[in-house]
């Protein structure tokens, strides 16, 4: 029987883990299928406080992950693939081994949607970006592409503007998604230039750098190629909450609602990070809310101790 067991091993997860260690009560957390979550997928990260030089993602994730560690938390690997929230305490499957639990904090994360082209993953840090705020700043100067038609891809391609040379924003339909303002923002800016209706076929690299892509016109099925730098996929991102069906309140995408902080509908269960958070998605906002979901645990324990 555990105090506190975290669902997922990103900033959310192991910040919690971190505040409920020093808590001492010794947190299990289940790492999931990407240990680290989505700072392990990226290169330098020079928005988290306190490094004014910057850090690499998968460093910080070390960093955080042996803190809590020196507290006293526990990891183990693998996913959860089934969890009883009927009563408490609940119970969780992960790896066909149960595991019981007085809390639960869910901080499952989000994944970014790739293209699922080949070589797409192995280029992520080395051209192919999901994150505009985390890497724009590496691409001054340079000819980069957005893919997608959302307010996501109209957003990032209009941040991007700052650093890059030329942004080509790459959409599959000549119509969007993304409502008109962010279009007629991106539409004006001169440094934006819209590749419709095409999808991306292929991205080229050269000595393991994205260098070029090849684009197919889906009307007219012509090809263009374009040398570029960057790939930034804004073609959404989808939360892991699958598991949770029908038993955490989510909204029509799937995102988990919590309320009051970290507070799901079932007493005991708390929500941290990206798989409630569509807007900010930033490390230091899933840190924090980790952190809240934590404190919440272990105030609903101290509340609960004869149950
Ligand atoms: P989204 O609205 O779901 O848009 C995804 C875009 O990616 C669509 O244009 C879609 O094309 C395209 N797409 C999906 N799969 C693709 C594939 N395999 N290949 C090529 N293109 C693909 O996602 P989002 O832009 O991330 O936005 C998510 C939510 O956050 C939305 O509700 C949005 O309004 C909100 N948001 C708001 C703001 C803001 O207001 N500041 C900023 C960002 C996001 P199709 O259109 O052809 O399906």
């Amino acid at each position: 029987m555990r105090n506190v067991v975290i669902i997922g091993s990103g900033c959310a997860g192991l910040t919690a883990a971190i505040y409920a260690a020093r808590a001492n009560l010794r947190p299990l957390v289940l790492e999931g299928h990407e240990p680290g979550g989505q700072l392990s997928l990226t290169t330098h990260v020079e928005n988290f406080p306190g490094f004014p030089e910057g850090i690499m993602g998968p460093e910080l994730i070390e960093n955080m992950k042996k803190q809590a560690a020196r507290f006293g938390a526990e990891f183990k690997a693998g996913a959860v693939t089934q969890v009883d929230l009927s009563k408490r305490p609940f119970k969780l499957c992960a790896d066909g081994q149960t595991i019981e639990a007085k809390t639960l904090i869910v901080a499952a994360g989000a994944s970014a949607r790739l293209l699922g082209l080949k070589g797409e993953k192995e280029l992520i840090g080395h051209g192919v970006s999901t994150c505009a705020t985390c890497d724009g700043y590496f691409f001054r100067g340079k000819p980069i592409a957005v893919v997608g038609g959302g307010d996501s891809a109209m957003e990032e391609a209009t941040f991007l503007s700052r650093y890059a040379r030329r942004v080509f924003l790459i959409h599959r339909r000549n119509e969007f998604r993304a409502s008109k303002i962010m279009i007629d923002r991106a539409k004006a800016n001169e440094k934006v230039e819209f590749v419709t209706p095409y999808v991306v076929e292929e991205i080229d690299s050269a000595s393991g750098l994205v260098s070029g892509v090849k684009l197919r016109n889906t009307a007219t099925d012509a090809e263009r190629r374009i040398e570029l730098d960057g790939v930034f996929v804004a073609i959404g991102h989808d939360p892991n909450s699958a598991i949770f069906k029908a038993k955490l309140d989510m909204d029509q995408n799937g995102y988990l609602v919590a309320k009051h902080g970290s507070l799901s509908n079932i007493p005991g269960v708390f929500i941290a990070g990206d798989v409630q958070d569509h807007r900010y998605r930033q490390a230091v906002t899933a840190a924090g809310s980790g952190c809240m979901a934590a404190i919440d645990a272990e105030k609903f324990l101290e509340e609960h101790k004869d149950a």
